[in-house]
């Protein structure tokens, strides 16, 4: 009995899904991109230092619709959520 050969005649290349696609530009994600750097803190909430580069970690996550940035201060060691808001319902304060 003759061993079968494999067929390599139908071979087919794999397309490289993003070979013809550029990295720069405008893209559907700019405008979550561009709000995520408009809302993400900058500055520690408890002592004011700066949370940019190594000076604390700021990590965005979602609830439902909401952005949230956990935050990480090295300076005071603060830990905790930082939500941004546009719209603030409360009660009239007493004279
Ligand atoms: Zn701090």
């Amino acid at each position: 009995m003759i061993p079968r050969q494999p067929r390599v005649a139908n071979q087919v290349e794999t397309p490289i899904p993003h070979r013809d696609r550029r990295l720069g530009g405008p893209h559907w994600w700019d405008p979550d991109r561009i709000q995520h750097l408009d809302d993400m803190p900058h500055h520690c909430p408890a002592c004011g230092s700066s949370l940019d580069g190594s000076g604390g970690i700021v990590v965005e996550y979602w609830e439902a619709d909401r952005r949230l940035y956990h935050v990480w201060c090295r300076a005071c060691r603060w830990t905790g959520d930082v939500v941004r808001v546009r719209r603030m319902i409360g009660h009239e304060a007493a004279d």
